[in-house]
């Protein structure tokens, strides 16, 4: 049974009784991002709790863009988030705007005025804020509370029509300003903003505020679980009461969970915004952001996407997973899946001095190490090799038993090489190391004469395609970014990317493509980059190390 199968979750339970009870025949749900930046991994698990229920239990779920902000929102986040959620795995149903219920969220605010649940008021937002009231003072009424309906009914026409500037009226639903819940002390239905609207233009410069707004989408459109974040778990009441005097037929119900934070990063578009627009990453989709699309740029897959948000399950209280989590099912998914390559990534030139100077030939390397059907390739190999620096030491430590003078590893594939010597440029490095090769020892040979304690990797120089490497650590170092009063800005990680200039062998890459995968011997699994990868030259991104600590 997979991971999917298993996990248990509330909202699930609640559904599986709506469904049982007969109290929904079919159950709908939606997944409301606000198109003002990309989606990132929090968003992942939202988008697979309200598809998932819809798979599971023969429903359906919208795509919804939440766009009643027009001065942050913009095409280039809606066409984004409709390619990030494709690439996640799903598809909608039906694909809505907010913005396409304008004129039937503008009827229901004069339908409350109408009942006198609604009154425009000329407060600025400093005194609105005096009258509010704090969590323990109750708060005071409006002086325009007690406007006549026709009033009202007036006023709110003319803010429609643009009669008065951003700021100078709003329309305020009349519930009680003694409230123990703040949000229900009048809070604003309707605010002036005179900004053009990526969908609707300037055909409105009034703009439904969120609190309204998204009750009667999920209402409209016959949401029967409308599933948020912990936040929104005190605008319940206000839900369902915008539901309730906007006399709507169908009655949604909000249900909130637990939204996924992770260590060494942060997760809202607002921030992520500002680390492109600070230029401290390439652009919404660098490698190191926790954006779908930049997840995807660095080579993570949908699958592990999935199974992470799957297993962290959907809680009721508010937690930080690590993000070494993540990696782990990325791991699982990538070892089947990917070719085992080889590529050195900071090298340093091997000449095998008793080796034919005009010679290649052929050696078998094993395609993945855990699965024999994936089978082997020939890769070539000659005199003039390139290895890892950190392969050779001139003075080994204790408890190295790769390259030192003297010593003989294996060349993974092929021969056992000795080191006989080693060129040093003027100060002092060694640049090139010399060896002797015993062809005796070839892989597969059956030779038993002798042992070596470590077989290292190389690349042939002559065929080898020179590649860049790009290495990444954490954007944030805290853990917790946001604590302490600290900005995150102030969290940056100087070192989150280094690039190595290196070699990869001509085999396996031959028609490798951007955003392939492979597994490096030793060094992890790497793609071929999206953005800096050309005809010239490759570029990989590390995806994740090969190693971890971390146990499930
Ligand atoms: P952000 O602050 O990043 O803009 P948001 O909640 O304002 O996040 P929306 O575009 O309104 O972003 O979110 C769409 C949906 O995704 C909402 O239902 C929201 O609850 C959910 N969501 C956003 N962030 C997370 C998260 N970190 N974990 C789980 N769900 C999330
Ligand atoms: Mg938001």
């Amino acid at each position: 049974m997979s991971i999917e199968n298993t996990t248990s979750n509330f909202i699930r339970n609640i559904v599986a009784e709506d469904l049982e009870t007969g109290k929904h025949k079919e159950i709908i749900t939606r997944f409301p991002p606000e198109p003002n930046g990309y989606l990132h991994v929090g968003h992942a698990k939202s988008i697979i709790l309200n598809f998932g229920l819809a798979d599971e239990f023969n429903g359906k779920t919208n795509l919804r863009f939440d766009d009643t902000n027009p001065v942050k929102e913009d095409t280039e986040y809606v066409q984004s988030i409709k390619e990030d959620v494709k690439w996640l795995g799903f598809d909608w149903d039906n694909l809505y705007f907010a913005s396409d219920y304008f004129d039937e969220m503008y009827n229901r605010a004069i339908l409350l005025i109408k009942k006198g649940k609604a009154y425009v008021c000329d407060l600025s937002a400093e005194q609105m804020k005096d009258y509010r009231g704090t969590l323990t003072a109750p708060g005071k009424e409006s002086p325009h509370c007690q406007r006549s309906i026709e009033e009202n009914l007036d006023l709110f026409e003319r803010m429609k029509n643009g009669e008065f500037k951003d700021g100078e009226k709003v329309l305020r639903a009349k519930i009680d300003m003694t409230s123990a819940n703040m949000n229900m002390r009048d809070p604003i239905i309707y605010r002036i903003s005179h900004a053009t609207h990526h969908n609707t233009g300037d055909k409105w410069c009034i703009y439904p505020m969120y609190d309204f707004a998204h009750p009667l989408e999920d209402a409209i459109e016959g949401i029967t679980h409308s599933v948020c974040t912990l936040e929104f778990e005190a605008h319940r009441p206000l839900y369902d009461w915008f539901v309730k005097e906007c006399e709507m037929t169908s009655v949604p119900r909000q249900i909130e969970f637990a939204r996924l934070n992770m260590t060494n990063t942060v997760m809202s578009k607002r921030k992520l915004k500002l680390l492109v627009d600070e230029g401290i990453v390439d652009g919404w989709d660098d490698p190191r952001m926790p954006t779908i699309a930049g997840l995807r740029r660095r080579g993570y897959t949908p699958e592990a996407i999935r199974n992470f948000c799957r297993e962290i399950g959907v809680a009721k209280g508010d937690s930080t997973v690590d993000s070494q989590m993540l990696d782990f099912f990325l791991r699982e998914d990538l070892q089947p899946k990917t070719v085992l390559a080889m590529a050195v990534l900071k090298p340093l030139k091997l000449v095998i001095t008793n080796y034919p100077e005009d010679q290649t030939e052929m050696v078998e390397v094993e395609n993945n190490a855990k699965n024999e059907e994936a089978g082997t390739r020939l890769v070539p190999f000659s005199r003039e090799l390139y290895i890892e620096q950190e392969d050779f030491m001139e003075e080994p430590i204790k408890k190295y038993f790769r390259l030192f003078p003297a010593n003989e590893v294996r060349l993974k594939g092929a021969y056992f090489v000795k080191c006989t010597d080693v060129v040093k440029d003027e100060k002092g490095n060694v640049i090139e190391v010399h060896c002797t090769y015993d062809p005796e020892t070839k892989s597969g040979s059956g030779f038993t004469g002798r042992k070596v304690k470590a077989t290292i990797h190389w690349v042939d120089a002559q065929t080898a395609t020179p590649a860049h490497f790009r290495l990444f650590e954490p954007l944030i170092l805290d853990d917790a970014p946001e604590n302490e009063g600290k900005h995150f800005l102030e969290q940056i990680n100087p070192h989150s990317l280094e690039v190595l200039e290196g070699f990869i062998e001509n085999v396996a890459f031959k028609d490798a493509k951007p955003l392939d995968k492979f597994q490096f011997v030793r060094n992890g699994f790497f793609t071929v980059d999206s953005k800096y990868t050309t005809s010239e030259k490759f570029v990989f991104n590390r995806i994740v190390s090969l190693k971890s600590s971390f146990k499930l």
